[in-house]
């Protein structure tokens, strides 16, 4: 089983426009409140900003891999930046904006810490789970087939307890998830099928 089939190794930042990296300069020091701001500036970077998530991550959660296309799509700060004991310096970091569904944001990791160690460089700072961008996830987890729960995952050997972290904060190795996972493919498996011209049939 292919990892990159269920955990996303972004490999690509969304690029932002310069007139949109101009506004965001004029808005320094940052502060967790300016994400709502309702100009059209901010507008225009927050819909340029999603439109490029999903199409790197090919319109799935950044953490439990799941299709978005029927989920609520949230700009997920992977480092929260909420304004008490949150990190407002990264929160218009291209490398800190993922695309993610409302449940694994909202209801899984919240405003959790998951920075281990600070650095004013956000690219030098340390992470408790898989960063998307600055890990690569087969490192740390793996995805088994098995027969009672079949597509498992586990810790890899290696794992330094980030793996074990990213499961436990998305909850990746419950049941419920190990059956979407299935449903997945199965519906993958069902558009590059040969039979795929069934779904064309028309009476
Ligand atoms: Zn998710």
């Amino acid at each position: 089983m292919i990892i990159s089939d269920w955990y996303l190794n972004i490999k690509v930042l969304p690029s932002i426009s310069k007139k949109s990296i101009d506004y965001l300069t004029t808005l320094k020091p940052f502060k967790a409140s300016l994400w709502e701001l309702k100009t059209d500036e901010m507008k225009v970077y927050k819909k340029e900003l999603l439109e490029k998530l999903l199409k790197i991550q090919n319109n799935r959660c950044v953490y439990c891999g799941l299709s978005l296309s029927r989920r609520s799509q949230d700009r997920e700060h992977f480092v929260h930046k909420a304004a008490k004991k949150g990190y407002q310096e990264f929160m218009f970091n291209s490398d800190n904006l993922f695309a993610s569904c409302e449940f694994c944001n909202r209801r899984l990791k919240g405003q959790k810490n998951v920075i281990n160690q600070y650095n004013a460089d956000y690219s030098k700072c340390t992470f408790k789970i898989i960063h998307p961008f600055y890990d690569l996830p087969d490192n740390y987890i793996q995805f088994i087939p098995s027969k009672n729960k079949p597509i498992k995952v586990i810790p890899t050997k290696t794992d330094c307890g980030k793996g074990k972290e990213t499961i436990r904060m998305f909850e990746l190795d419950t049941f419920v998830m190990a059956q979407e996972r299935i449903g997945f493919i199965a519906q993958l498996d069902l558009l590059t099928s040969p039979f795929s011209n069934i779904l064309q049939y028309k009476p």
